[in-house]
């Protein structure tokens, strides 16, 4: 390696994209394991396997190239290098001001931008300016136009939709136990993990949630293109038909499963856009789901990135339906045992024993649940970011704070998710063996979500007049008839 500083990535930057590039393929390499930041928080376990086992991959697999400091902090993990050293644009606001700082101090020389998105931050500030609202459907329409994604030679979009969303909604097959669709890459461990395992184990001072578990995501940039084929060869064409359904036997259904090799930064996501999209050029996938899986990639997991830029620090500050109601300990400690509501049960044990839940039950299951019962919205946003073996500080602020909480009264989401239990029966086999019964507001098998909802909506009707699109909840909460049953009855509800 020839160039003088180094190149310092964070545990997110780990693919060929941030190594391989112009101004990165000629530089030595450092990754710093931070005590500090293992430790600051209470991670899912297997979050912390996995970030640690994927910068240990990164050192087997590039040799010499790579020095890994561990350290007390990354600052002091600099100091020991010794060298000065490049690095791109952080996933954090924390990180940006250390890398800020650094750069003050001489340490850093040179702030690259971040090839782990596809837009720059420049470019959507000005993409942003003078629109009114923040509108996810103009941006990825533009993503696609920008990157030509699925169009027609004349900019037209492919199939003649821009949005494959209609297709995308169907509740789970009825009668299934499972979607039957082929299973997702599985990692087979190595020496990487053991160790992994036991300086974990041997960590004073660690604390974790979660159980630990085997290895379920991809941490090597081998293993990342493994586990991306096997969802564009097998599971791709059977993405979107059920993305918004649950099955308590299948807990991955036909999701890609590809966030954690994706956050790590091991794959680059208009690559993966791109041989999604030759799928369907090939005939091997339809257009629904392809068109379904690049919004995801290409929209949303774009958006929130910018978003959480655009919006800034003070974002998550917002508290807009003043929910201030701490989280409690079964749902802090993972305790999916402690509760009996099936579908609230079924994605918890989902978080405590892998680290994830699939999107709609973090929307539509936990989201909803900690919105009915007023959880404080920034407290919740840690908790999704340590909980969760794909969370990063990005991704929080829209998702939990705008989408889930509704927190911001409205600047990212139009109106609240939230819905009561006859929701969670259309789009899931959970109420089928539940205690509870979706169809119940007053009484021992009320529904925790059916009568959460009209509590929540009674104690936030003040907050939510102006919007219209509330308009109809809003008249049904006031010719409600046991409503103030209900209210009472979920006031003192410690049962769920
Ligand atoms: C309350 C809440 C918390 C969330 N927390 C996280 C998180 O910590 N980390 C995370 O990566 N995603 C998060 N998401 C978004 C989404 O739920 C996950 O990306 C997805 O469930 C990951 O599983 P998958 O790879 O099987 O994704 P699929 O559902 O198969 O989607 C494919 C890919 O699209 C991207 N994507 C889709 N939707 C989003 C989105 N809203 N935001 C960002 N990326 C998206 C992801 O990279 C994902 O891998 C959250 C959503 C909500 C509502």
């Amino acid at each position: 390696m020839t160039a003088d500083a180094a190149l310092w990535l964070f545990a997110d930057q780990l693919g060929p994209h941030f190594t391989d590039g112009p101004d990165t393929h000629d530089r030595d390499i450092v990754l710093i394991e931070s005590a500090h930041a293992l430790r600051h928080k209470g991670y899912h376990r297997q979050k912390l396997h996995l970030v640690l086992a994927a910068i240990r991959a990164l050192r087997r697999d590039l040799g010499d190239r790579v020095t890994v400091v561990e350290a007390a902090s990354y600052r002091a993990g600099l100091r020991e290098y010794g060298r000065p050293v490049v690095v791109h644009e952080p996933g954090s606001h924390a990180a940006h001001r250390l890398v800020r700082r650094l750069r003050e101090d001489g340490v850093v020389t040179e702030i690259l931008p971040t090839p782990g998105f596809t837009l720059s931050t420049r470019d959507f500030a000005e993409w942003v300016r003078d629109r009114p609202r923040y509108v996810m459907e103009d941006f990825y329409r533009d993503q696609r136009r920008r990157h030509g994604v699925l169009l027609e030679p004349d900019g037209e979009p492919v199939g003649g939709r821009w949005n494959t969303d209609h297709d995308n909604r169907e509740p789970p097959p009825s009668g299934a136990d499972t979607l039957g669709v082929p299973a997702p890459w599985h990692p087979r461990e190595n020496e990487i993990d053991e160790r992994v395992r036991a300086d974990l184990d041997a960590m004073s001072g660690l604390h974790t949630v979660g159980e630990d578990g085997p290895r379920r995501f991809a941490v090597s940039r081998t293993e990342a293109k493994r586990a991306l084929r096997r969802f564009l060869d097998a599971r791709l064409p059977t993405f979107g038909t059920h993305q918004d359904a649950m099955l308590g036997g299948d807990w991955a259904m036909s999701h890609a499963l590809l966030s954690v090799p994706i956050n790590l930064g091991l794959l680059d996501p208009l690559d993966v856009v791109r041989q999604a999209e030759r799928r369907y050029h090939d005939g091997h996938a339809p257009l629904s789901s392809v068109e379904g899986f690049t919004r995801q990639i290409l929209g949303w997991r774009e958006w929130v990135w910018q978003l959480y830029w655009h919006l800034g620090p003070d974002y998550s500050r917002h508290n807009a339906l003043r929910a201030e109601t701490p989280l409690p300990a079964w749902w802090t400690e993972l305790d999916a045992d402690a509760v009996t509501a099936r579908c609230l049960s079924v994605a918890m044990a989902g978080v405590r024993d892998r680290g994830y839940a699939h999107h709609i039950q973090r929307l539509m299951v936990l989201g909803n649940h900690a919105l009915q019962r007023g959880y404080h919205p920034a407290r919740l946003t840690e908790w999704f970011a340590t909980a969760f073996v794909d969370g990063f500080p990005w991704v929080m602020p829209a998702n939990v704070i705008g989408m889930s909480q509704y927190a911001d009264g409205g600047i990212v989401a139009t109106k609240p998710y939230a819905a009561g239990g006859a929701y969670i029966n259309r789009m899931s086999d959970h109420c089928g063996d539940c205690v509870y019964d979706p169809k119940v507001r007053v009484g021992e098998n009320a529904c925790p979500y059916t009568a959460g909802y009209w509590a929540w909506m009674d104690r936030s009707a003040g907050r939510l007049r102006g919007n219209h699109r509330m308009a109809k909840p809003l008249g049904s909460l006031e010719r409600l008839r046991d409503r103030a049953a209900v209210v009472e009855q979920e006031h003192d509800r410690n049962r769920f």
